[in-house]
């Protein structure tokens, strides 16, 4: 059964077919209704990361407008790929990226003219380069909710002074970003902890929640899921994909 595309150009490597891709993504509108979500308030980041960019045209396709990446080279090289297939179809609208994984300063020049919102600032030093390689970008402060030493984000006590920080750089803070724990255990207290920062702060946005917790993160107040492996199936360990 070919089910793909109309556009009918989508290369023979991408499994994926749209009408499961859109069917993932309403069984995920669910699971968010389901927990108290609101579906104009919560929104999908479709994570492409160490999917090719044909990938991330079918999440276009559907709908899905919200794309999350980790990687600076390959968001860069997607990213314009990805652009260059949008100029093709009129129809479609562009992506908005996010960048969602761990940054260095030395490369936040070569992604900001694509990055829509930056959201794993978690130092004073990256809010800078980020203000002046994207002057006014909008930014979430990452925050390690759960305390674990190997993780990134700032700590919570530190959150108010990052914020203040980004803003008298001109950054636009949106708002904060976790990651649940990794150890399997509830995430639950880590996601509260995040809303209840951002409460204080006056922060709308909250981004967390991943595939395996995206009904305790919508159920503590999340506005933003980042979930990969529900919508596109599981990812090939990183550098296989060409
Ligand atoms: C990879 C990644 C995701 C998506 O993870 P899934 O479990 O595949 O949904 C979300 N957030 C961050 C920061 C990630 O690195």
């Amino acid at each position: 059964m070919d089910d793909r595309s109309p556009q009918g150009d989508r290369p023979p490597s991408v499994p994926l077919t749209a009408i499961e891709l859109r069917q993932r993504w309403l069984a995920l509108q669910d699971e968010i209704v389901d927990s108290g979500g609101d579906l104009d308030r919560v929104r999908v980041v479709a994570v492409t990361k160490t999917f090719p960019a044909a990938v991330a045209e079918l999440a276009l396709e559907v709908g899905l407008i919200d794309l999350g990446e980790n990687y600076g080279q390959e968001l860069e090289s997607k990213s314009v790929e990805v652009a260059e297939w949008v100029s093709r179809h009129p129809r479609i609208e562009p992506p908005r990226w996010h960048f969602i994984g761990g940054l260095q300063r030395n490369k936040v020049k070569r992604i900001a003219d694509c990055v829509a919102l930056w959201q794993t600032v978690d130092r004073a030093d990256l809010a800078d380069e980020i203000a002046r390689r994207a002057p006014q970008a909008a930014i979430l402060v990452q925050v390690n909710t759960t305390d674990e030493v190997q993780k990134s984000g700032c700590g919570p006590a530190e959150t108010a002074r990052l914020v203040d920080h980004a803003r008298r750089q001109g950054l636009d803070v949106q708002g904060l970003m976790t990651i649940g724990p990794t150890d399997g255990s509830d995430p639950r207290p880590a996601f509260a902890r995040l809303r209840k920062l951002a409460d204080e702060l006056g922060l709308v946005d909250c981004s967390m929640g991943m595939s395996g917790d995206v009904a305790a993160a919508v159920s503590e107040g999340s506005t933003m899921v980042r979930v990969g492996t529900r919508l596109f199936g599981n990812r090939s360990p990183r550098g296989t994909i060409s």
